[in-house]
This record gives structure tokens, C-alpha cells and sequence, in this order.
């Protein structure tokens, strides 16, 4: 269905997210650290992460900027210990896409991963339909630099909440 990097140092908690994601049929890879999760996704494609916040090695907000910015395509959902207004304002900006707090509810996970594929996929629609537009017209600088496609693609996600 979808290959997904779950960064999780905890043993228990990893391994059960990953049989339970397997067992709907994603393709999981993992990583137990902010490096390995860097090093893994700079190397693979990946549809989505899925991040632990607080890993052994280092500030979780500054590795989930790093890796956004290293994948600006692939959305990352948080898992998060504590949810203030503030962390999910300062991780909203960093770029998750949604977050989860622990303890993890597994059905929740899967709601959220459900909306994550449905914008991914009006977004890509999105890209395509602008690309078609544009060639038809003429106007292929007309790409990424839309503000109306970022106001749409707003209205489309909170649509879906
Ligand atoms: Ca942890």
C-alpha cells in the first residue's frame, strides 16, 4: 500500500507498530535514531515517516526540519509524548503534516495515515491537473509558484479533518 520509515527508539513499541502496519499491508522500514532515520531517508523513497519526537540523539523538532527538508515530498506524522498548543504550532512549522500522542492508539495511527494518503494524493492530482493547465495554455512558469494552489490545497485539508 505505502512504504513508510517508523523512527522509534523504543523496542516494544516499534515492533508492535510495525507488525500491526505490516499487517495492513504497508511496507515498513525502521530506524532507532535521528541519524539512521537521515541516512534511510536519504536513500530510499518513501511516502511517509512516521517520527518519534524524542530519540536518543538530539532535539526531535530540529531532525523533523531536516528531514523535511530533505524530503519535501514525503509528509511526516509525529509521535509526540506531550501535546501543547505550542509543540504542535513549532511542529507544524518545522513541517509534520499531523501528530499522534503516546500512548499510541493503533486505530488512530491508521485514521491519520488514511488522511495523509487522501491529501498525497489531491496533491499529486493537484500538480498533474496544473501541469496539464499550464502546457495547454502555454504557461509552464505558472508551476510551484501558485499562490492559489497552496490556498487550495489548505481548503482540501481542512476539508478532510
Ligand atoms: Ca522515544
Amino acid at each position: 500500500m505505502a512504504r513508510l520509515l517508523l523512527v522509534e527508539d523504543e523496542t516494544a513499541l516499534r515492533r508492535s507498530m510495525t507488525k500491526g502496519l505490516e499487517e495492513e499491508g504497508h511496507e515498513v522500514l525502521t530506524a532507532v535514531s535521528g541519524d539512521e532515520a537521515v541516512l534511510i531517508s536519504t536513500r530510499e523513497p518513501l511516502d511517509c515517516i512516521i517520527l518519534d519526537l524524542l530519540l536518543p540523539d538530539g532535539d526531535g523538532i530540529e531532525l523533523l526540519r531536516r528531514l523535511h527538508q530533505l524530503n519535501p515530498h514525503t509528509c511526516i506524522l509525529i509521535i509526540t509524548a506531550y501535546a501543547t498548543v505550542e509543540n504542535a504550532v513549532e511542529a507544524f512549522k518545522a513541517g509534520a503534516f499531523d501528530y499522534i500522542v503516546k500512548p499510541v492508539i493503533f486505530a488512530d495511527l491508521l485514521n491519520k495515515l488514511d488522511r495523509l494518503y487522501q491529501f498525497r494524493s489531491l496533491y499529486f492530482e493537484n500538480q498533474t491537473l496544473r501541469r496539464e493547465l499550464a502546457r495547454k495554455e502555454g504557461l509552464d512558469d505558472v508551476i510551484g509558484s501558485s499562490d492559489a494552489g497552496a490556498h487550495l490545497l489548505r481548503t482540501w485539508v481542512s476539508g478532510l479533518s
